[in-house]
Parts: C-alpha cells; structure tokens; sequence
C-alpha cells in the first residue's frame, strides 16, 4: 500500500525511531481508569525502548463521539505527564486513504455488498455466513460492504497473551470494512493508520485480541507489515464486571495525577513502592520507565481496580 501522509507528519528527528508505539483511544467519553491503564502501559513501553509515542484519534464514528471527549482525553494525558511525539492523528480526517485501501480490496476481488441486517444471521449474529457472496443486489438498495475471507489458520504470538489464532472463516466469517451507514469500519481504519504510522508495537485491552486475526489479514491484503502485540488484561471492579465509558466508569481525577498514575502503576502489577505516592508526577514516571516489567501481566485476562 502506498504510504499517504495527508497533512500528519511526526517531526524529522522523530523518524528513525526503531519502535513506534501509539495510544488510539475512541472520544466516547473522558478518559477512565481502564483507558488509563492502556495509555500508561503503552507510553511506558515506548519510553523504556526509546521509542516514540504517537496518539490517533480513533472519531470514526461521530453520533457516539465528541469533540469535548477528543479534548478531555488530551488535556487529561497532558496532565498526567504522559507526553505524545507529533501531531495527534484523527481518522475523521482520513477518509480518502480509507477510500484508496478499499479501492485495493476491490482490485483484489476481496469486497462484495451485504444487504443483511443483524437477524439474518441465525442463532451466532457474530459470524457471517457468507449470504450475500453471490447475491445479485440492486444497486439502489442500502448495502455494507465486506471482505471475503479465506479458510485457513491466521495466528499472532502476542507478547503477553501467547499463542493465538483464528480460521476467520469459522470464526469471524467475513467482515464489514465499510458500514451500511457510509462509515469506514474500525478494522480498515487500524490497520491503514497503523502502517502510514509505521506503528512498530501495539499495546491495547485484550478486548481488541480476537479483532487482531482480521487486522493481520487486512496487512496481508494491503501489503503492510506486521506490528508486535501485546494484549493487556481488562480492568475489573470488585464484582468482576469490565471498566467501561458504557458502564459509566468514571474519569480519572487529573487534579491529582500522582494518584492516579500510582493506582494505574499498581494495577498493572509494578509494584510501586509506597514512598512514590508523594513523589512528583516526572519522578513517578521515571521510576516506572526504569522498573517497567510487561512480565508481570503474562497470560492475565483481567486486573482487579483498586479504589
Ligand atoms: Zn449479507
């Protein structure tokens, strides 16, 4: 695929970063405890490889965003410290590369329209069936657009998470890049951003493992290379329930963002001492930068809040 920058560039100095790490979250609300840890973990990633640290708006979706979210979530990580390389990417302003690598699948014979709604499906409304592969469709009729996938194994070795894999045949079925509403679906959008990023390293909720065997397809169609994952355990409140804006988990209180940095730094298992508590917010984050161990999350699926 070809490389477009559109107007988003990182600064010259930041180009021969060896690792390229990205935050990405979606502006449906302010950013809470959950998201937090995704942003801490992936920012102290970057910061012990000396790599940098990109932040992509993921406002692909506007009547469940905000530009008040978009800019909350800034001002809240500019409070905590936790500093982005270059400009902040927003997929709203993408549009015509999401157009250019659709155009690609469509060159591919990969894109076929769907006229399916939910219901159709049957008892597993996660898989598709294939209906529409080789359904004539009128030309006026609202349709989506899917990627045809292939019967065989696609597998990631992720760095926390081990060895996974998906036939996206069984187990996905073949998948919207673009929705019936006109709007460009997430798994298109990841992985063209991604590569004109040069994202080297994801580090994201375990929520998005089972959506990684798509993404790795979509690299192989468009010709992008494929970053390292690590898949990070979901945060959990006491009764075991998943943190969520959906939930209404509430925003981090950036008034005290050494707080809120030591809970996330324990949360992720690393152990901060208890002196750190009073500590500066530069001098919490440069402990956890030196003492920064992915380890200590292998093969977890969820992290119990500590309130
Ligand atoms: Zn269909």
């Amino acid at each position: 695929m070809k490389s477009r920058k559109d107007s988003w560039a990182v600064p010259e100095r930041l180009e021969k970063a060896v690792y390229r790490g990205r935050f990405a979250p979606s502006p449906t609300g302010l950013l809470h405890a959950g998201s937090l840890l995704t942003a801490l973990a992936s920012w102290l990633d970057a910061r012990t490889s000396d790599g940098i640290w990109l932040l992509r708006m993921e406002d692909l979706d506007p009547p469940r965003e905000s530009k008040e979210a978009a800019d909350g979530i800034l001002f809240a990580l500019d409070a905590l410290h936790l500093h982005w390389d270059g400009p902040v990417l927003y997929q709203s302003q993408r549009i015509e590369a999401y157009q250019d690598a659709l155009a690609t699948l469509v060159a591919k014979d990969r894109i076929f329209p769907c006229i399916c709604s939910r219901q159709d499906f049957g008892n597993d409304s996660r898989i598709y069936p294939g209906t529409c592969r080789e359904r004539l469709i009128q030309p006026d009729q609202a349709h989506a657009l899917r990627c045809r996938v292939d019967d065989r194994v696609i597998s990631v070795e992720d760095r926390l998470q081990g060895h996974y894999s998906q036939n996206l045949i069984r187990d996905t079925g073949d998948f919207v890049i673009k929705r019936k509403d006109g709007l460009f679906a997430y798994q298109l959008a990841v992985v063209v951003d991604d590569a004109m990023q040069g994202i080297t390293d994801i580090v994201r909720g375990i929520d998005l493992l089972d959506s990684t065997p798509r993404q790795l397809f979509l690299q192989e169609l468009l010709d992008c290379s494929q970053p390292r994952y690590a898949h990070l355990p979901v945060l959990v409140d006491k009764d075991g329930n998943k943190l969520s804006k959906q939930q209404g988990a509430a925003p981090v209180d950036v008034t005290r963002p050494a707080e809120a940095l030591f809970r996330a730094l324990a949360q992720l298992q690393q152990e901060p001492p208890d002196e750190l508590l009073t500590a500066p917010t530069q001098d919490i984050l440069q402990w956890a930068v030196n003492a920064w161990n992915p380890g200590a999350l292998n093969n977890q699926t969820s992290l119990r809040e500590i309130s």
